[in-house]
This record gives C-alpha cells, structure tokens and sequence, in this order.
C-alpha cells in the first residue's frame, strides 16, 4: 500500500516546544563528507558561547536533549564540559559524531560526563581513510564495530545516520536487516536523502536582490545527481523489502501539501525476529504522553528496554496488535524464545530542503535541528547561508524563469 500520509500521526513539534535542540560547538571536522552543510569559518567556540547557547536553547526551545554537533564535536577540546552542562540542566546530551575520534576511553569519560547517547554518521562518501572503496553494506563492519564497543561499555543507545544517494539507496534494505540482527544495540537508523545547490550557469543564487557566489557553500556542486530521493521512495523501498516496517509519524514541508521531510516508525522484535511496528496511536501516545507527564515532547527513547511492556499498546494500536499476534505465535513455535527481551529500534528518514518554483525553498515543518545564530533560531541545514550572506539564499533558473514568463 502507498504511504498515506494522513493515516499517520503528525508530530506536534514546534519552533518554542520542541524535543531537539541543534547546538553546534565547532565547524572544524576531520572528514569531508559529501553531503556536508557545514565548512570552516569560525573553528571551535568558548565554553561561555556553548552555555549561552545551551541556556537558550533551554530556555525557548524545551528541548527533552541537545545534539551536540559540528563540525565534529569530539575535536572540541572542552567537549567533557559541554556534555557535563547540558546534564546539569535536566537535558538529555546526544553526540552527533563521524566516530573518528570514537575510542573506548572517550566513551566512557563521555558517559561520566552524563551522556545519554551517539547518532554516529557513517556512509560511503565521506572519504575515510580504509574505508574509500567500500559501499554502505561494507560499512556495515565500521558500524558494527561502534554498536558492539558502546553495547559492551552499557548505558549509552546508539543510533546510525547515513546519507543517501542514487548510487546508494539500493543498499537501504539490507542495512534495515542488518539494524534489525543487532537490535538489542542498535536503536535506530536515520537516512537523509541528499540535496545539493547544483552550479550551472543557468541558474544564479541571490540573497534579495544581490547574487552571491554559491560556490562558497559547502552544498554547491557541479556533478548534481540526475533525481533527488524522497522520502516515499525510501519508506517504498525498505516497506518492498521489509514488511514489518511500518512508519507512524511524520513532520510535513512548510510550502509542499504532499511532502514528507520527517518519517519515523518503530520495529519491535527480540534478537532473533521483528514482530512489526508500532502505528500512529502509538506514537500519538508516546508524544502527547510524555508531553503530559514530563512537559516535553520526545525524540529518543533513551533506552531500547521498553521490553514487552510496548505490547500494552495493542489495546488500541492495530499495528501493535499485529506484531503482538507474530510474538505469540512465534512463542508457541518456540517456547524457550518466551527468555528473549523484546526491543523497540527507530527508522527514520528525513528528506533535506527542496527547492519551489519561486526559488525558495519546502524546509522542515517544525524544524527539529534548528539552531542558535545571533540570538535567534535557524535551520541548521541552511545555517551558511547567515554566515557567508547574511540571509536565506534563493535560486533564480533563468531558463526556467524566461520560459514561465513567455509562458504567461
Ligand atoms: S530544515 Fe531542519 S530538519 Fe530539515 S533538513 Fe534542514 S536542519 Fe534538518
């Protein structure tokens, strides 16, 4: 069955009430990922920026946690001390990392330090050393080598993100099975469907009335993949090949009607099966329940052990009901399997900003990774355009734009 998207539940997140709070400590970073948003201008900020950031983000944004990103957060020198300030505020600190860095020591002063968790971003096209020749399902070992080394030290979820591309979304499937093998460690995955600023002399990009030279963003490229990935595409690829994914919410565009910029669904199953997902009522009932009992809406479970008990929701959750019914089923096949824990993992898929024909462009509804710049909030995705030009970019096809006005 096609996606529909309004037989799933829309996340009540917004600008001042919203789970995630996007706090960048440097923009220097040890890869050159091809999908990066971020180049270096500034380098590495105080520790008295950081917690300014931190207390605003606090303070106008209820962030339930603080992603920690860069640039690569871990070359920051005072990251023990970020990380000990965000949990000294009640607020749960994610590090978003390449996991270059990543060595069993730092995990565990990174947990001392009261870390809830990683998203570590790892894909084919960031150029690391031993791993340039590999594709995603090869990377499969790198992430396994993170899963088991945070499992082994407890206490920390760990999600993996993964830009995608024409050339490798083929490789989604497979890596959604191999989440699923590891799913009393891995807690989830995110795959974000690359976008570009193509350069081409047809096109010119413009803050107002003033053209800027787009090849200053990291984004700008002169090879532009021949289609862009949607987020439907990606949900129908892994659904064709994994039919107990199912997905349960969503944020909307800010201009599209159709478009959907965040999935998100979640797998139940032990070690040894998925049993399905949760549905819409599920996730209703995490966001609004946990709004209601905390004063703040979720984005991380915190920890993949909600067991058997997520089967409380079938009650009124047909698609728990579904994956409850596989369970005991299972069970009566194999009684010994009634030992094994029942795990909840996160699927996510997020389509980055496309472009309308005005030249601006669909964003986020909701924009989870916003983030502090000069007193204000904005997508962190689109955060160099305010530091090379002081304002949002548009992009201008003349071809486009010449043929619409013979058009008319
Ligand atoms: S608009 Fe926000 S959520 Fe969407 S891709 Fe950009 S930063 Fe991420």
């Amino acid at each position: 069955m096609p996606l529909e998207k309004n037989t799933i539940f829309r996340m009540p997140w917004s600008k001042n009430d919203n789970p995630i709070g996007w706090l960048e400590v440097t923009d220097i970073c040890n890869l050159q990922c091809l999908g990066c948003y971020r180049q270096k201008i500034s380098g590495h900020k105080t520790l008295d920026e950081i917690k300014h950031e931190i207390l605003f983000l606090k303070k106008w944004r209820n962030v339930d946690n603080i992603s920690i990103a860069g640039g690569e957060p871990l070359m920051h020198p005072e990251i023990m001390d970020v990380v000990a300030f965000i949990k000294q505020q009640g607020i749960k600190p994610i590090m978003l990392t390449n996991g270059v860095k990543l060595e069993r020591q730092t995990v565990m002063e990174l947990k001392k330090a009261g870390l809830a968790g990683f998203t570590i971003h790892i894909d084919s096209n960031q150029g690391r050393p031993q791993w340039r020749e590999k594709n995603e399902l090869e990377t499969n070992d790198l992430r396994q080598h993170y899963a088991d080394m945070i499992y082994d030290i407890g206490g920390l979820y760990v999600i993996f993100n993964s830009t995608v591309y024409p050339s490798t979304v083929q490789y989604i499937p497979e890596m959604v099975k191999w989440a699923q093998k590891n799913i009393d460690r891995v807690h989830g995955l995110v795959f974000i469907c690359f976008r570009t600023a193509p350069l081409d002399e047809e096109i010119t990009y413009q803050t107002g009335e003033e053209i800027v030279d787009a090849r200053h963003l990291s984004y700008a490229s002169e090879v532009a993949p021949d289609r862009n990935i949607t987020s439907y595409e990606v949900y129908d690829l892994i659904k064709e090949h994994v039919p107990e994914y199912e997905a349960s919410g969503y944020l909307g565009g800010t201009w599209k009607i159709d478009s959907i910029k965040w999935l998100a669904g979640a797998q139940i199953g032990s070690k040894k099966r998925v049993f399905g997902s949760i549905g819409p009522r599920t996730m209703e009932l995490a966001q609004n329940g946990h709004h209601w009992f905390t004063g703040r809406y979720l984005a991380y479970l915190g920890e993949s052990k909600v067991g058997r008990k997520i089967f409380l929701t079938s009650f009124f959750d047909k698609y728990v009901r579904a994956a409850h019914k596989a369970y005991w089923k299972d069970l009566l096949r194999h009684p010994l399997h009634v030992f094994d824990p029942v795990f909840v993992q996160s699927i996510g898929i997020i389509q980055a900003p496309d472009i309308m024909a005005d030249g601006t462009a669909d964003m986020c509804d909701s924009c989870p990774d916003m983030t502090y710049w000069n007193g204000e909030l904005v997508n962190s995705c689109r955060m160099d355009e305010y530091r090379l030009f002081g304002g949002f970019v548009t992009v201008i096809n003349r071809a486009e734009k010449e043929k619409a006005e013979v058009e008319a």
